[in-house]
């Protein structure tokens, strides 16, 4: 189970505080009802805090913390698990080396430096954190492993990564713990006076209004989407970058029981992985060993990938891409977005083209000849939609007929949490 701490920002509109959960793209403000998506600009800073804390006069230092999916291959096994960890970000001792165990008062603030806080910058980046904790951080999009760690393949996947700052209390008796509340009486003095200040506080976040802006009409969407959709004109938006910018789409009627169906939404890739000859349908069924006669039409037929736009467990998210890819199920999608309700898109198209290597893998046989070239993949980006899928809910769970899978609600659920 994953830690999560409430969000307190300020209204752009009125200044009312608004709470909001770490994971939520869209704040809905309870007083003047200004709803506006949240573009973070580079990666989302906060300090941490607590109710009877003073909001000026401390020192802040840097915790890197992050939660997300993680995949690695390890012999001719794929691994996978959700990773919640956090790790100083600089190099002093005496600190916590993690955020570690704290009480459940805790909310995040956004950097405010003119209170007279002063925020120690970060010393080491995100990637040294995590190859130093955890193994390696593949590069965009290739995924290259990291020999120190003994895994062939690493990938964090769906990643929420913030820079929290914790306070210090600087007291004639020496160093302090505000929320631990206990002193810190080897922190290294001389390093937390002359590591650098960071003057960029405040600059991470920005609001874009909720309105479409090829008709006007305001943007619906669950807290957690990033892509609202305009129910208007039929057209979803990518709040991603710091503005909205058009997303293609198509919705598939493919098993569709009418309209209870919740619609899941997927990243439909065109890519081509020319190491592997992997181009077509008919390639996929050869390499996956898939017992089924490749017909003439099919061979020829360019592959498509699917793969989650939601996080969910990992396994689960694998099972997902590789039953959707195996059944190639897109045909007929339509423009027009269903009146049944759209599950959140919470997984961005970059981090869904990092799953692409591993997805190869866990469907090549035999593993011992794919499974160590994997690292060494590169893919041909080609082109790429959101398609929606219906799901028909059964009790507790939700069925997509035309590829015979199903999905519990909880699953879902837990997911919108990671
Ligand atoms: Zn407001
Ligand atoms: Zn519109």
């Amino acid at each position: 189970m994953t830690l999560q701490i409430p969000v307190e920002l300020g209204c752009p509109q009125c200044g009312a505080p608004v709470i909001l959960e770490e994971t939520d793209r869209i704040l809905s403000c309870g007083f003047c009802r200004v709803r506006l998506c949240l573009a973070f600009q580079g990666t989302a800073s906060y300090r941490l805090t607590t109710p009877d804390l003073p909001e000026s006069g401390l020192l802040y230092v840097p915790y890197w913390r992050y939660r997300g999916m993680e995949f690695s291959v390890e012999g001719l096994e794929i691994r996978h698990r959700v990773a919640d960890h956090s790790h100083l970000a600089i190099r002093a001792s005496g600190l916590p080396p993690t955020l570690g165990f704290r009480p459940q008062v805790l909310r995040l603030k956004p950097m405010t430096a003119e209170k007279g806080n002063q925020f120690l910058k970060p010393e080491l980046s995100f990637e040294q954190v995590r190859a130093s904790t955890n193994g390696s951080v593949p590069g965009q999009f290739d995924g290259a492993g990291d020999p120190r760690s003994g895994r062939a393949f690493e990938a964090l996947v769906g990643e929420t990564v913030h820079l929290i700052h914790s306070p210090v209390l600087h007291t004639d008796d020496g160093f302090w713990d505000p929320i631990l509340r206990r002193p810190l009486v080897k922190a290294d003095a001389a390093a937390l006076s002359r590591l650098a200040r960071d003057r960029s506080a405040g600059k991470s976040i920005r609001f874009l209004p909720m309105i479409c802006p090829t008709c006007g009409w305001d943007l619906a969407g669950e807290k957690d989407t990033l892509a609202p959709v305009c129910r208007n004109c039929h057209s979803i938006w990518d709040s991603g970058e710091g503005r909205l910018s058009r997303l293609p789409f198509g919705v598939s009627s493919s098993g569709s029981k009418g309209k209870g169906d919740l619609h899941l939404p997927f990243w439909k890739i065109r890519a081509s992985a020319p190491d592997l000859q992997l181009e077509t349908q008919g390639d996929l069924i050869r390499l996956a060993n898939v017992p089924r006669v490749v017909h003439q039409d099919m061979s020829a037929r360019n592959l498509d990938y699917y793969v989650a736009a939601f996080k969910v467990h990992p396994q689960l998210f694998l099972r997902l891409a590789r039953s959707f890819t195996l059944g190639q199920p897109a045909r007929g999608l339509t423009r027009e977005l269903p009146k049944s309700p759209l599950h959140p898109v919470t997984l961005p198209l970059a981090e869904a083209l990092e799953t692409l290597p591993i997805l190869v893998g866990s469907m090549a046989v035999p593993k011992k000849t794919y499974l160590p070239k994997i690292a060494g993949l590169r893919f041909k980006y080609i082109d790429s939609q959101l398609v929606f899928f219906p799901f028909e809910p059964k009790g507790t769970e939700l069925i997509q007929n035309d590829i015979g899978m199903s999905i519990s609600r909880n699953a879902l659920g837990m997911g919108r949490l990671i």
